[in-house]
């Protein structure tokens, strides 16, 4: 049997597309190899949000020439946004590569790799679904049986997708070029997919989307949600699909969503939030920039003004609700003035988490009539004050959290996580996550089974992006004891080969 490796760059989106590349492959009879040595087929799942992602795929093409040269059967093949942007051209450009599948062709790649191996050329398949948009489904393992502790069970956590594609024209950008325009997946397959993986194990699902809050049912099966104006141009239905999802898997612990846009951060979501127990204390709402100058200029659709009073409701609504975010440093023109802005505005909302990221210059955006005038020493300067600023409000809140009790869904085990198989800080074998996404690590629960359990920790000490935990006495006395052979039957969330994007 033919065996396959990917390795992903990039976002969620594309750690999402691998999973469904492996599905495909595994149903069409391939095996994943244990290295990339040991692969016939190797999948390059490609960024191309950033120049300097994309700079990472052609190094990668050109180390990996070798590996084609040491056997004639081999196949490369580049999918994600930079086989989309640059389709045929690659194939030209880089001889190495043999197949180039856009993300919307995924099906397709067993198809492709059949036919290459009947003698076909090289190809590129990079056409957008859009009179039948396609999304995937994972098949998550059938559910647990009552009578064993040992069936296979889903990973904790999932995503599934809700729309592709992005209608915003915001100038740095090249997503609506890569991904397409947006297209939505009916709320009954949505409602489907989340069910079954819940049935068999799931406790978060995380709904996935360029701009997933601007999502509207294609076949307008949904009310509309409590607090929805009909008059408003940045209403969208998203709100009404969290209260579906809610109302339909009970089961469900919680419901997270990336990446929202400010502009769609209505009534309507807010009053979801303060509604809807499934929905965690933290929502990653990216702004860009603080100053009105540098938003006008990237297309943003948004003041700081009213970035900051929608922000603001969302944490009136739910108290004790942290919001994380994403900035570009050196947008064409951004002046010291501008830069402040953006500093201040981090200090007045208080993030506790950020992305920074270099503006860098993508083709097919609005932004390349700009000139990029910002020096590169200024940009690197910049991004090092945002990241101070940044940390130091990440340490004053994580070392708040000190003594206080939380609740974790624990999604792995530490020695799982670490590149060399160590335990996590402190010799912690369990990890998870706090309602409010701060990463917790627990000590001194070896002997038992915590996988999906959503347990109750007291914090012990912040450590520089995460805390330490121990369970309390009533999550001890509920807590399941290891079974021989119960961990490795539970398995974790696959572990991709993720490349992080710059500063993230
Ligand atoms: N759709 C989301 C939005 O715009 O709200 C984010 C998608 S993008 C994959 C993730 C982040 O990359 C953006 O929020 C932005 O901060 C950053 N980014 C996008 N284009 C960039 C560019 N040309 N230069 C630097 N950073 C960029």
């Amino acid at each position: 049997m033919p065996r396959y490796s990917i390795t992903t760059f990039g976002c969620q989106m594309n750690v999402h597309d691998s999973e469904r590349m492996h599905d495909v492959l595994r149903c069409a009879g391939y095996t994943e190899a244990g290295s990339a040595d040991e692969a016939d087929v190797l999948v390059l799942n490609t960024c191309s949000v950033r120049e300097k992602a994309e700079q990472k795929l052609r190094s990668e093409v050109g180390r990996l020439a070798r590996w084609k040269r040491e056997r004639a059967d081999r196949v490369l093949v580049v999918a994600g946004c930079v086989a989309q942007q640059e389709g045929e051209r690659l194939l030209k450009q880089m001889r190495a590569i043999d197949v180039v599948v856009g993300p919307d062709n995924i099906p397709e790649l067993p198809g492709l790799l059949g036919d290459l191996a009947i003698g076909g050329l090289p190809i590129a398949r990079t056409v957008f679904d859009l009179d039948a948009p396609r999304f995937l489904v994972a098949s998550p393992p059938s559910p647990p049986s009552p009578a064993s502790s040992s069936s296979p069970r889903a990973a904790p956590t999932a995503f599934v997708t809700v729309m592709k594609g992005c209608d915003e024209r915001c100038s740095f950008c090249i997503v609506p070029y890569t991904r397409g325009p947006e297209r939505y997946r009916p709320s009954d397959e949505i409602v489907a997919e989340i069910a079954a993986l819940v049935a068999a194990g799931t406790r978060e699902v995380t709904l996935l989307g360029q701009t997933v809050n601007s999502y509207s049912d294609p076949l307008g099966a949904l009310p509309r949600a409590p607090g929805a104006s009909a008059d408003d141009p940045d209403e969208s239905e998203f709100a009404a699909l969290l209260r579906r999802v809610a109302a339909d898997v009970p089961g469900l612990a919680r419901l997270r969503y990336t990446s929202p846009h400010p502009r769609h951060l209505t009534p309507s979501l807010v009053l979801a939030h303060a509604e809807l127990p499934a929905l965690p204390r933290h929502v990653h709402m990216p702004v860009q920039s603080g100053s009105d100058r540098v938003l006008r200029r990237m297309i943003r659709r948004y003041t700081r003004a009213e970035y900051v009073a929608r922000t603001r409701a969302l944490v009136e609504a739910v108290p004790g609700l942290t919001l994380s975010t994403d900035i570009i440093v050196g947008f064409p023109g951004e002046t010291e003035d501008d830069f402040a802005a953006t500093l201040s505005l981090v200090r007045e909302v208080g993030f506790k988490g950020l992305f920074g990221f270099k503006y860098s210059r993508r083709p097919h955006t609005p932004a390349l009539k700009l000139p990029d005038d910002v020096p590169e020493g200024v940009k690197g300067e910049r991004l090092a004050r945002l990241f101070e600023e940044s940390e130091a409000l990440l340490a004053a809140h994580l070392s708040s959290l000190v003594g206080t009790t939380q609740e974790v869904l624990v999604e792995g085990r530490d020695k799982e996580r670490g590149a060399t198989g160590e335990r996590g800080p402190g010799g912690a074998l369990w990890s998870g996550r706090t309602g409010r996404h701060e990463i917790a690590h627990i000590e001194g629960a070896e002997e038992l089974d915590l996988l999906g359990e959503v347990v109750e920790v007291s914090i012990t000490r912040a450590n520089k992006h995460s805390l330490q935990a121990e369970l309390t006495e009533a999550a001890r006395a509920a807590a399941r004891p290891r079974q021989r052979g119960g961990l490795e039957a539970r398995p974790a969330r696959r572990s991709l080969p993720v490349v992080a994007a710059e500063g993230g």
